[in-house]
C-alpha cells in the first residue's frame, strides 16, 4: 500500500512530501476511492433506523483518506507542478467527479438523509448539527433528488446543455481574444507606454516573426496600452475591439448563447422549486434573496453616484485642460485617470519597498496575530516540505497548545501558478473527543531576493500577504466538530471577510510601526507616505464603485427575473446600465457576450459579493477603530464569533453576534471618501 493511504507517521501527522513519488498518486487515489465507497456502503446497508449519527455524521467523516490525498495532490498541482502531475490530474479528476456524482445520485443514501431531515423538528440537535443536516440534505435536493424520474431526466438534459453552452461561450471569448492583434510599426504610436510594456509588445511581435510591436486583447498587453498610450485613435480601436468580443454576428457570436444560458438556468431553478436562478443561488449565500442583493446594490448606487459624477466631471475637465478633449469616451478613462493620479500623488513602488522587507512583514503579521488572538508562531524544521523555499511554523496558543501547522511559500518558480492563495492540507475537526488541529498554507508570488538585496515587497504585495494570512487565520482558529463546516467552509459572500479585514492593519500607524522599518536604516515608514497610500488607494473610488455596481446589476438583471421576455441582448443591457452609465454607449460593443464571470465561471448571481465583502470588512474594522486596532475585547469577539465558527451557523447570525448589529455600508463609504466622515 502506498505511503499516502495510511495515516502519516510524521511529526504532527504532516504530509511526508519528500517520500511521495509521482507514481504513488494514482494507485493511492484508486484505493482511497474504494475505501470511501465502502464507507458509503456501510452507511446505506446499516440495518438500524437512520439517525443523525449513523448517517449524517458518518457521511461527513467519510472519505477522510481521499480528502487527505486530494489536498496534497491538488495543492501541489498549483504550487509545484510538472507534466507528470498534470497528466495524473487529467486522469484523476474524472474519477473524483464520478465518485461525487455517485454519492449525489445514491437513492438509498438520500432516503436515509431525507428520513432524518423530515423528522428534524423532533430531533435534539445542536445548532451545528442542524446546519450540517441542512447542508447534507440540500446537497441532494438542490441536485434534483426529490424530483420525479421525468423531471430528473429533464434536469440532466439541462445540465448537459448548460455545460456545453458555457464551454462554447468561453471558447468564443477566447477565440475572439486571440484573433485580434494591433500591429504597430511606427514607434511614435507607442508613445507614453512604459519601457516594460514596449519591450513585451516587441517580444510578442518577434515571437510571431513580425517587425515592430504587437498589442493584443490579453490583459497584460491591453491594460498598459489603455492606461498609458498617448495615441487616442489607437486606444479607441483597441477598446472597441475589446468591447466587441463575441458580438459581431458571426459564428463566434455569443448573443444566442447568453439568451439560452439565462433561459435554461431559469428553467432549472423552476424545476427545483425556485422562482429564479438568483433565488436558487442565493439560498446558500449570506444575502439570501435577490431583493436583498438588489436593495444592497441600489443603496450603494444612491450613495456613491454623486461622488462618481463629480469625479467624472473633474476628469473631463482635466482632459480638456491638458489635451482639449471635450467629451470623455470609454477609451479615455484609464488614460486620464492615470495622468491625474500621477499629478496628485506621484507615488511609486520604489519609494515604499525599502520599508517592506519580506521577513519584517511576516514578523509583523505574526505579531499582529499574537496581539489580537494570542497566537505564537515558531519556525520549525522538523517537518517535511515540498520545496526548499517553503517556510514551516508551529502555531500555539497562550497555554502552549497546538493551534495549527502553517506553511508559507512566497516566491515564484516554474511549476507554481500565478497569483496568491490560502489552502488547507488538513482541516480541523473534533472526532472521538479529540480536537484534531489543521494544517494551513499560503502560497504567493512575491519579489525574490537578489544577491545584493533582500526580498522587498511592493505595498500591493504587503496587502496580499495580509489578505492570505487573514484567510489562514480563519483556517487555523477553526473550532468546529464537523470537517465540512470547518474554517473557511462558509458561504461564498462571507469567506472574504477574515481576509479583507486584516488588510486594514496595513494602513494603521500602530501596526506599521511594528514592521514597516527601512531595511537598511531601521527608520519607521513616514506617516505622510502612509497617508498618500491611503489617499491614492481610494482615488476615483466613486467611479470604481459605480462600475462594480453596474456589473452586479447586470448580473441580477439576467438571473433575478424570468428572462423569457428578453429578445435583444444589447437593449436588455442598455436598460440594466441606465442608472450607472457615465460614458457614452458604444453601439458596436456589448458586455454580456464576453462576461465570462457570470456566463462561464461560477459568479452568476454572485457578482455583488465583491462589494458585499467590502461592506462587511469595512463595517467590522470600524468596530476595531472605535475601540482601538489592538483592542482585545473586539478581537476576542471576532475570534469567538467569526474566525473559530466556520460555517456552523448562518453568517448573518455570526456577524451580528460579533458586531451587535447588521452590517451597514456607511463604514465602507466613509473609508472610500464617498461620504463625509462623522
Ligand atoms: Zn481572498
Amino acid at each position: 500500500m502506498s505511503i499516502l493511504n495510511s495515516k502519516f507517521n510524521t511529526p504532527f501527522h504532516t504530509a511526508p512530501f519528500s517520500k511521495i513519488k509521482n507514481e504513488d498518486y494514482l494507485p493511492a487515489f484508486l484505493k482511497a476511492i474504494e475505501h470511501a465507497r465502502a464507507e458509503i456502503d456501510a452507511i446505506t446497508s446499516n440495518t438500524e433506523t437512520p439517525s443523525f449519527e449513523n448517517t449524517i455524521e458518518a457521511l461527513d467523516f467519510s472519505g477522510e483518506e481521499l480528502d487527505r490525498i486530494s489536498s496534497i495532490f491538488f495543492n501541489l498541482n498549483s504550487a509545484e507542478t510538472n507534466d507528470e502531475i498534470q497528466k495524473i490530474a487529467q486522469e484523476v479528476s474524472p474519477l473524483l467527479s464520478e465518485f461525487s456524482n455517485d454519492i449525489t445520485l445514491n437513492e438509498d443514501l438520500f432516503k436515509r438523509v431525507k428520513a432524518i431531515y423530515d423528522t428534524r423538528a423532533s430531533l435534539d440537535l445542536t445548532v451545528e448539527q442542524k446546519t450540517l443536516l441542512d447542508k447534507k440534505y440540500k446537497g441532494f435536493s438542490r441536485n434534483g433528488a426529490n424530483l420525479s424520474e421525468e423531471k430528473k431526466a429533464r434536469l440532466r438534459e439541462i445540465d448537459k446543455q448548460l455545460s456545453q453552452l458555457k464551454l462554447k461561450f468561453g471558447e468564443n471569448v477566447l477565440a475572439e481574444t486571440n484573433a485580434y492583434e494591433m500591429h504597430l510599426t511606427n514607434e511614435a504610436d507607442l508613445s507614453g507606454l512604459p519601457e516594460g510594456a514596449k519591450e513585451a509588445a516587441q517580444q510578442l511581435a518577434e515571437s510571431k516573426g513580425k517587425e515592430g510591436w504587437l498589442i493584443t486583447l490579453d490583459y497584460p498587453s491591453y491594460i498598459p496600452f489603455m492606461t498609458y498610450a498617448d495615441n487616442r485613435e489607437l486606444r479607441k480601436q483597441l477598446a472597441i475591439a475589446a468591447g466587441a468580443k463575441a458580438f459581431k454576428g458571426d459564428d463566434l457570436d455569443n448573443q444566442d448563447n447568453v439568451l439560452q444560458i439565462a433561459q435554461l438556468r431559469h428553467e432549472r431553478a423552476n424545476l427545483l422549486g425556485y422562482k429564479t436562478h438568483a433565488h436558487f443561488v442565493l439560498e446558500e449565500r449570506m444575502a439570501k434573496t435577490p431583493e436583498t442583493v438588489e436593495n444592497f446594490l441600489n443603496e450603494l448606487l444612491d450613495k456613491a453616484k454623486p461622488a462618481a459624477v463629480r469625479e467624472f466631471q473633474n476628469l473631463e475637465a482635466f482632459a480638456k485642460d491638458i489635451d482639449g478633449i471635450d467629451h470623455l469616451e470609454k477609451w479615455d478613462g484609464a488614460y486620464y485617470s492615470e495622468k491625474l493620479k500621477q499629478k496628485l500623488f506621484s507615488l511609486d513602488d520604489e519609494q515604499l519597498k525599502p520599508y517592506f522587507k519580506l521577513e519584517h512583514v511576516i514578523d509583523g503579521a505574526f505579531t499582529i496575530a499574537e496581539r489580537l488572538y494570542d497566537l505564537k508562531f515558531e519556525a520549525i524544521d522538523t517537518i517535511d516540505k515540498y520545496h526548499e523555499d517553503v517556510l514551516t511554523y508551529k502555531v500555539t496558543d497562550i497555554k502552549g497548545n497546538l493551534v495549527s501547522i502553517f506553511y508559507a511559500d512566497f516566491f515564484p518558480r516554474a511549476g507554481k501558478r500565478n497569483g496568491a492563495w490560502m489552502t488547507v492540507y488538513k482541516s480541523q475537526y473534533i472526532k472521538n473527543g479529540v480536537n484534531d488541529r489543521p494544517h494551513i498554507s499560503i502560497v504567493c508570488n512575491f519579489t525574490k531576493p537578489t544577491k545584493s538585496k533582500p526580498s522587498l515587497l511592493t505595498f500591493n504585495e504587503v496587502t496580499t500577504l495580509f489578505h492570505e494570512f487573514g484567510h489562514a487565520l480563519h483556517g487555523m482558529l477553526a473550532n468546529t466538530t464537523y470537517p465540512s463546516l470547518s474554517g473557511t467552509s462558509v458561504f461564498w459572500d462571507f469567506v472574504e471577510l477574515p481576509s479583507q479585514v486584516l488588510e486594514n492593519w496595513c494602513y494603521e500607524k500602530e501596526a506599521l510601526e511594528l514592521f514597516a522599518t527601512h531595511y537598511e536604516t531601521g527608520e519607521v515608514i513616514p506617516m505622510e507616505l502612509i497617508e498618500k497610500i491611503k489617499a491614492s488607494a481610494t482615488f476615483h473610488e466613486g467611479m470604481q464603485t459605480l462600475r462594480q455596481i453596474s456589473f452586479g446589476l447586470l448580473d441580477m438583471s439576467w438571473h433575478g427575473q424570468d428572462p423569457s421576455g428578453i429578445t435583444s441582448v444589447k437593449s436588455h443591457e442598455l436598460n440594466a446600465f441606465s442608472k450607472t452609465k457615465l460614458y457614452p454607449d458604444v453601439a458596436e460593443n456589448c458586455m454580456s457576450t464576453s462576461f465570462s464571470h457570470i456566463f462561464q465561471g461560477g459568479y452568476s448571481s454572485g457578482y455583488y459579493s465583491y462589494k458585499w465583502a467590502e461592506v462587511l470588512d469595512a463595517d467590522a474594522f470600524e468596530y476595531f477603530l472605535e475601540k482601538g486596532v489592538f483592542n482585545k475585547e473586539v478581537a476576542t469577539k471576532f475570534k469567538n464569533h467569526v474566525l473559530s465558527q466556520g460555517g456552523i451557523e448562518d453568517p448573518m447570525t455570526l456577524y451580528k453576534r460579533f458586531r451587535g448589529k447588521e452590517p451597514k455600508p456607511d463604514a465602507l463609504l466613509k473609508r472610500a471618501g464617498l461620504i463625509e466622515k462623522a
